[in-house]
């Protein structure tokens, strides 16, 4: 086996047990692997072990690696900042935006969402430690740019996505845990389509899953330290 082998089937076996932990339904959380800096080699490596769903942060290295990798089954996550000009490229590449924190960009991936390709899965990002220099909306604007979205034909609202502020202090970690476990609940009884909580990655994914995560965005633990 090789070593990526290695680490991706030990983070599979980590999800499992904070899963159970959790007292969650078993392969109820899902492995983001986010492939970031990693050549598409490596990524065909990843899939051929088994992982399916991928996360990309840069829009033009993503879509080379897209495109040398059609012939694989994957679904592909944009996690990264948006500027409006990308959008086009995004609604016609990707599965699933994770990364949606204002109406603006949520109606132009809607324009722009080819027809053939059917609703694109969309996350609302969440500034969920009121960080000045985040993305993501604020808590307290979430319900209404949730509904706005909602409306949208060519998306599909899935959830919320948040990245805590670095911090040292665990319980402050599990506060904003904690706290976007609770918005994720009440929109899902606003929105049935609403089933994704996109929290946790490789130094916090134990607890984020504690919490109520459901997807684990992982890079560094499947792939190594990343070189740029
Ligand atoms: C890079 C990145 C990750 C993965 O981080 P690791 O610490 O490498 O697991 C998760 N989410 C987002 C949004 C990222 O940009």
């Amino acid at each position: 086996m090789t070593e990526l082998n290695n680490r991706f089937h030990t983070i599979i076996d980590n999800i499992r047990v904070a899963e159970n932990q959790a007292g969650m339904i078993p392969n109820s959380v899902q492995l983001l692997a986010v492939s970031k800096t990693q050549p598409a080699e490596v990524i065909r490596q990843a899939a051929e072990a088994g992982q399916r769903y991928f996360g990309e942060n840069y829009l033009q290295e993503a879509l080379i690696k897209i495109n040398s990798l059609k012939d694989l089954k994957i679904e592909w996550h944009f996690i990264g900042p948006i500027q409006s000009n990308k959008t086009k490229d995004i609604a016609a590449n990707f599965d699933w935006v994770q990364t949606v924190d204002r109406l603006k960009i949520a109606q132009r991936l809607d324009n722009q969402r080819p027809s053939s390709r059917g609703k694109l899965n969309i996350c609302i990002q969440v500034n969920i430690d009121n960080e000045s220099s985040k993305s993501g909306i604020a808590a307290t604007e979430l319900f209404e740019l949730a509904k706005q979205i909602s409306q949208l034909n060519n998306l599909q609202l899935r959830g919320l996505m948040i990245i805590p502020t670095h911090t040292d202090d665990p319980l402050q970690q599990q506060r904003s845990f904690h706290l976007a476990h609770m918005l994720f609940k009440q929109l899902a009884e606003i929105y049935p389509s609403i089933d994704t909580l996109s929290m946790g990655m490789s130094g916090d994914m134990a607890m984020a899953i504690a919490e109520g995560s459901t997807m684990v965005r992982i890079g560094t633990a499947i792939f190594g330290i990343r070189h740029t």
